[in-house]
């Protein structure tokens, strides 16, 4: 099926792919395929932009949380308080280390409840792993502020979080070591997977470079047992090129967003749009919602080449994994469980045109019309 209003933008992004294979020729001809000028390059392209002062790239957003928390000595028994209302991986990342997720409820704009986090701190707590969840970004002025009164670190999952705004600061430059993603689907993207961490702090780096890298110093000697996490240049030129075009993707997106929340706004009967923060510049990663009807609603848009979307049913606190695991414990997050049920995810990319935006809210006004 073609969408009128399609989620997937890859086809109309990756449309002209010039710049990139002329910069993929260049890295062929230096066979730099490891690592390499091309990736150190962007490295230092993306400490710049996002005013942190070491940037290392991995493989995914998975293998950089899995990196930050590791280079932050967590591990063993350790817990690690997050939110049940994210992508798997951070959580996945939580127990690839071998500690302990320590679930919390969240705000009503599915972001982490500040007001919860020392509710949920004991002796074996050693971190706080905010999500800026959607590309908005939760308060991490009284993260930072518990995590200091308590002496926890902070790793931020910023994944989604690439070109926003928190005030003056990049998300993902408050916490100790913090996480991204440039998976397809994310503000900044490559052409498969990639991420990276950034840190202001020299041992930190210096750690996790080695770590990264099968601990070598050179080639003939081994400090520490590390692993693979490298990312491959071709998707480092990728990421430089679609860099240069950030602000304004993110800037279409916010207008765009503006657009649809003031319309959805006549809605209120049904429809609630979360409260924008002055000064949070989000990334509208996703675009999120909460409206009654939820199922039915999602199927008449589909039925109308909407290309509409969950992110996600069940929380995290309900999957399988979770159940099975040894840290299960019995929980309820109210407004987690509450927004589960309600929530749907609007294209809002830098391809949706403001005829598409219309047609959008024109569907959704007429599905409660009906019904
Ligand atoms: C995408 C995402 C990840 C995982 O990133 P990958 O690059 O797909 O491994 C982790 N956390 C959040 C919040 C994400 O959106």
């Amino acid at each position: 099926m073609t969408y009128k209003v399609p989620y997937n933008y890859l086809p109309f992004e990756f449309n002209n792919t010039k710049n990139i294979f002329k910069e993929w020729k260049k890295l062929i001809k230096s066979t730099d395929f490891t690592l390499g000028a091309f990736v150190e390059k962007f490295e230092n392209q993306f400490s710049k932009f996002c005013g942190a002062k070491y940037c290392i790239s991995t493989n995914n957003g998975t293998d950089a949380l899995i990196l930050a928390l590791k280079s932050l000595g967590i591990g063993q028994d350790d817990e690690v308080i997050t939110v049940p209302n994210s992508f798997y991986a951070t959580t996945g990342a939580i127990v690839a280390v071998g500690a302990k997720p320590v679930f919390i409820d969240c705000d009503d704009r599915y972001q982490i409840d500040v007001q919860l986090i020392e509710s949920k701190i004991t002796k074996k707590t050693k971190a706080i792993l905010p999500v800026h969840w959607a590309g908005a970004s939760p308060d991490m002025s009284i993260i930072m502020k518990i995590a200091k009164n308590h002496k926890l670190q902070v790793v931020e999952d910023a994944c989604m979080g690439i070109g926003g705004k928190v005030n003056s600061k990049h998300p993902g430059t408050f916490g100790d070591v913090n996480a991204f993603s440039l998976h397809p689907l994310k503000s900044l993207n490559v052409m498969g997977d990639g991420g990276m961490i950034v840190t202001n702090n020299s041992k930190i780096y210096n750690w996790a470079k080695k770590y990264r890298n099968h601990g070598m110093i050179n080639r003939d000697q081994n400090d520490i047992w590390g692993v693979n996490m490298r990312m491959q240049p071709l998707q480092a030129i990728v990421a430089m090129e679609n860099l240069k075009k950030l602000k304004k993707v993110i800037s279409i997106r916010n207008r765009n967003a503006r657009m649809m929340d003031k319309l959805l706004k006549l809605l209120i009967n049904n429809v609630t749009v979360p409260k924008r923060i002055i000064g949070n510049i989000e990334t509208f990663s996703l675009y999120m919602i909460l409206v009654k009807d939820r199922d039915k609603l999602v199927k008449y848009l589909i039925s109308k080449g909407i290309e509409a979307k969950i992110h996600y049913p069940i929380p995290l606190h309900k999957q399988k994994a979770y159940l099975r695991s040894k840290y299960y414990k019995h929980e309820k997050f109210p407004v987690i469980e509450s927004q589960a049920k309600h929530l749907i995810t609007l294209p809002m990319h830098q391809f949706i045109k403001s005829n598409q935006i219309q047609y959008m809210f024109y569907c959704i006004k007429d599905f409660y019309a009906k019904n």
